[in-house]
C-alpha cells in the first residue's frame, strides 16, 4: 500500500490528513486523538478531498472539539505542573533529584524523586518511575476491588490479572479469567466498578447482548452515564 500525507488545507475549518491507497475504493473519515484522517483511494484528486470534507464539517467540529476537551483534561504529560489523576483526584506532578528513586503523593501533589545516579533525562525518568508507581498501585488495589465485586454479584472469575493495554480498560476470557488495565487507577472508583462489574458480566455473557447490558443494569444502576464517562477518559490509555 503506498501512502502519502497531505498539507493542511485553509478552506476546511479543521487540520486533517490525507492518507490515499490504492487499494481503497470509497473515502473515510476518523477523529482519533484530535486528529482527522481522511482515506481515499489513491487517485482521488485534492479538490475532491476537500468538497467532501467540507460536507462533513457538521460531523468533525463538534467531535473533535468533544476529543480536544477530552485531551485537554485527561492527557497525561510529563511537565511539572502537570494535572494527573489518582483515584479521580487532581494532584499537580513535579519532581526533583533524590538520594532514591521514589514517587510520594500528598493531597496536592504527586512528587517524583529521581536518584542522583540516574543518567537518562529528568522527562524520561518521571515517566518510567511514574508509569511504575502507578502499575504497582493497580496491582495492589484492582484485583482486591474485584475479588470484593465478585463477592457481592456472585460472578466469580478463575483469575484476576492487571495487564497493560493501550485499547480497552479490561478484558475477560472464555477461561473465565478478568484482565484489568493498570490505568483503571487513574479512574475515580465509581468507573473503576463500573468496568470491572462489566466484565464480570461477561463471565456470564461473552457478548454485548440485551442480556447483558440488562445485567449490567441491574448491578449498576449508573451503568449508561459511567459508560460514557468512560469513553472520554481514553487519554489515559495513550501513554
Ligand atoms: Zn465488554
Amino acid at each position: 500500500m503506498r501512502k502519502r500525507v497531505g498539507k493542511m488545507a485553509t478552506e476546511i475549518p479543521f487540520p486533517y490528513r490525507v492518507v490515499r491507497s490504492r487499494k481503497r475504493r470509497t473515502a473515510s473519515l476518523s477523529i482519533d486523538m484530535g486528529q482527522v484522517e481522511v482515506r481515499v483511494p489513491a487517485l482521488v484528486d485534492n479538490a475532491w478531498v476537500e468538497q467532501w470534507l467540507l460536507s462533513k464539517s457538521d460531523w468533525v467540529l463538534p467531535r473533535l472539539a468533544q476529543q480536544r476537551e477530552d485531551l485537554a483534561d485527561h492527557e497525561i504529560r510529563i511537565e511539572p505542573g502537570a494535572q494527573i489523576f489518582v483515584a479521580g483526584e487532581p494532584r499537580r506532578l513535579k519532581w526533583r533529584r533524590g538520594a532514591r528513586s521514589g514517587v510520594v503523593e500528598t493531597p496536592d501533589h504527586l512528587e517524583v524523586i529521581i536518584s542522583s545516579r540516574v543518567r537518562v533525562a529528568e522527562v524520561d525518568a518521571v515517566h518510567r518511575q511514574l508509569k511504575a508507581w502507578f502499575a504497582e498501585r493497580a496491582q495492589s488495589v484492582l484485583p482486591e476491588r474485584c475479588e470484593a465485586l465478585a463477592e457481592a454479584t456472585g460472578l466469580k472469575p478463575a483469575k484476576v490479572v492487571v495487564k497493560d493495554y493501550r485499547r480497552k480498560w479490561g478484558q475477560c476470557s472464555s477461561s473465565g479469567t478478568v484482565s484489568l488495565n493498570w490505568r483503571l487507577v487513574h479512574l475515580a472508583p465509581h468507573l473503576q466498578d463500573y468496568v470491572i462489574i462489566h466484565e464480570l458480566c461477561h463471565l456470564k455473557y461473552m457478548n454485548h447482548g440485551r442480556e447483558f447490558w440488562g445485567l449490567v443494569h441491574r448491578l449498576d444502576a449508573d451503568y449508561d452515564q459511567n459508560r460514557r464517562q468512560l469513553a472520554r477518559a481514553y487519554p489515559y490509555l495513550m501513554w
